[in-house]
């Protein structure tokens, strides 16, 4: 009985362990603050797409009046504009062309910079991305190898447990289990001298001696809080 005991409060440790294990609550942790990085990063991508696709435009809008103005070009250095009006007008819009290839290379060049500064956010935001996953991936090896050993050492009381238990009457082990449940996980207690090691009371003259006379396969209860009493070498009775 005593054995069985031993074997489930050993059980009930692993059990514990599984749950508690450091590994867990680092995982929690760190799938949070990833999960914020990530969607930093889904943020920074489209943002880089954005800007990419706005930086594209901004080169064909430049293109586009540039090569109005060599057109423009063109016609002033053939000669074939000889009317004095004509040619003021052409200069004047040379002249306003070249005003607008300068405000949209502005623009372009700051399309430009605006991308680089979101791509160095995207590749930092990457680069702790990927820490995290390694991390993470580090993180699940320990845990996994953890819990495989401490499956190991379920498996190997399970298997003392289940021997044990063989030689136990069926009824004193539901009742051994009820108490256990009710009793923190101690459902049978030793007999040391007159006290019983599941409360640690000392038990009274009259149960003494009513211990004393039963029957050594009996099975004795402490009057204090209900436990299994398990007699040993070191009982007074
Ligand atoms: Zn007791």
């Amino acid at each position: 009985m005593l054995d069985l005991q031993d074997l489930d409060l050993q059980l009930d440790q692993v059990a514990h362990k599984r749950k508690s294990l450091p590994e867990h609550a680092a995982l929690a942790e760190l799938a949070t603050e990833k999960s914020v990085v990530d969607r930093e990063l889904v943020t920074a991508d489209t943002e880089v797409s954005d800007l990419q696709r706005e930086q594209k435009k901004a080169d064909s809008d430049v293109d586009q009046v540039r090569q109005r103005k060599a057109r423009n070009q063109q016609r002033l250095d053939s000669g074939q504009i000889t009317s004095p009006r004509d040619l003021e007008n052409l200069q004047h819009e040379i002249g306003s062309l070249d005003r607008r290839i300068s405000d949209l290379e502005d623009a372009e060049l700051e399309v430009m910079e605006r991308l680089e500064a979101a791509e160095a956010t995207q590749a930092d935001l990457r680069t702790r991305a990927d820490a995290f996953a390694g991390r993470q991936a580090e993180l699940e090896g320990t845990r996994d190898a953890a819990l495989k050993e401490l499956d190991e050492q379920r498996a190997s009381l399970g298997d003392q447990r289940a021997t044990v238990a063989a030689e136990i009457p069926e009824d004193l082990i539901a009742m051994y289990q009820r108490l256990r449940e009710r009793n923190g996980g101690i459902g049978a207690a030793p007999l040391v001298g007159k006290r019983c090691m599941g409360c640690r009371m000392e038990l009274a003259p009259s149960d003494l001696t009513r211990f004393k006379a039963a029957a050594p396969d009996a099975v004795l209860r402490c009057e204090e809080c209900g436990r299994i009493l398990v007699r040993t070498a070191e009982s007074s009775v």
